[in-house]
């Protein structure tokens, strides 16, 4: 079919493999005239074998292999940094092509094996209590440096462990890189050739871009909302972008009218800031604003960082305002900090620049 190729794209005479669509590698495949099954057996060496060189793939004959790299490369993280935490917490720094960094945490918990992942380098959101928003946006993230933070996750994990969760509650907006995170959702969940994980565990977080929403129910994941505040007023002191944005009437709306599968809930979180939304006035109007939602709530006690005015309540007021929420039927939970000794916890990740110092530190392990 010679006169067919001629109508395909030019592809680039280097081409990341990673970051090519299967239609893209599709029509590479097509290009070299191999049979169309080709395609998904170097999918698998990529995703499922986490192949790094084209010289692995053993299935293909030298010949193949030769043909391919001289087109194609596989582009994964070359360095990345390990800091594990005193409560077993490790925080994954991955150094980008063009030298940005981003940062991944794997957080185990009993049986959990949750990894956290990032969207963005940076954040242009700027929520008060954030640190990964002080930085600023940088870049979006590529939807092949997303599923890479899976991938060297993977690698770094020691034999008995398997990754069970996986959150978009890294660095940065999800939404606001709704395509790239598509993509790699989708890459994540193909069950054919990739990484076939169930869209059940993983969920992607949103400080509230409420016109969004409905992408998320689209790619079947679960959905979390950082509410952290009750009245419109405290979401514009606290988190100003976002309310620009979609007002807190606007996201409780699109909430409910959110497509929830029938097994499903939302989870909202609800950052707790000593004496700003931790009384117990903020407790009942959290749940009048929720009433009728199937949720859950997640309380993350704020974590403090250098030079943030914010506060963590104690932990008697936290255990008061979760009481007063299950009380009224709405199941709470406190969620745990963890990693905060390498600034790993919820609204921690992005000191980048500060080199990585970080007081309590336990290892660092220079790895890839
Ligand atoms: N931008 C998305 C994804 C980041 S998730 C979002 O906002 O949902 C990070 C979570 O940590 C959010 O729920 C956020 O509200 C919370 N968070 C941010 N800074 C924090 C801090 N210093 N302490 C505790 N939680 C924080």
């Amino acid at each position: 079919m010679p006169h067919e190729n001629k109508a395909l794209p030019a592809i680039p005479l280097i081409a990341n493999l990673l970051a090519l669509t299967e239609e893209g590698l599709g029509q590479l495949v097509q290009q070299f005239e191999w049979p169309r099954y080709r395609t998904s057996q170097i999918l698998r060496w990529l995703y499922q074998r986490r192949a790094r060189t084209i010289a692995q793939m053993t299935d293909l004959s030298q010949k193949d292999r030769a043909q391919l790299a001289a087109t194609a490369t596989i582009s994964r993280t070359e360095h990345c940094t390990v800091l594990t935490s005193t409560d077993g917490t490790r925080k994954l720094l991955l150094t980008l092509d063009d030298g940005l960094r981003i940062e991944t945490v794997l957080i185990p918990d009993e049986e959990r094996l949750t990894l956290c992942v990032s969207t963005q380098v940076g954040c242009m959101l700027d929520c008060g209590f954030c640190l990964t928003g002080t930085m600023g946006l940088k870049r979006n993230l590529k939807a092949h440096e997303i599923v890479d933070q899976v991938l060297t996750a993977q690698d770094h994990l020691t034999g008995e462990e398997g990754l069970t969760n996986l959150v978009f509650m890294g660095m940065g907006e999800p939404l606001a890189n709704i395509d790239a995170l598509s993509t790699a959702i989708r890459c994540l969940t193909n069950q054919s050739w990739g990484l076939g994980w169930s869209p059940r565990r993983i969920t992607v977080s949103t400080a509230g871009l409420a016109a969004r929403l409905k992408d998320v129910a689209a790619l079947g994941v679960n959905l979390a909302i950082s509410l952290n505040g009750t009245t419109e007023e405290q979401r514009q002191q606290l988190m100003p972008a976002v309310s620009q944005i979609a007002s807190l009437k606007t996201l409780i709306a699109a909430c409910r009218r959110y497509p929830l599968a029938p097994t499903r809930r939302l989870t909202f979180e609800y950052v707790l800031l000593a004496g700003v939304n931790d009384r117990n006035e903020d407790a009942h109007r959290l749940i009048k604003l929720l009433k009728g939602l199937r949720c859950k709530v997640n309380l993350i006690p704020f974590n403090e960082f250098q030079g943030n005015p914010f506060r963590r309540p104690t932990d008697r007021t936290v255990r008061t305002f979760q009481a007063i929420l299950t009380q009224a039927g709405l199941d709470a939970f406190i969620r745990k900090s963890r990693g905060r000794d390498v600034l790993g916890a919820c609204g921690q990740l992005g000191n980048l620049s500060s080199g990585d110092a970080s007081p309590a530190l336990t290892q660092i392990e220079p790895r890839c």
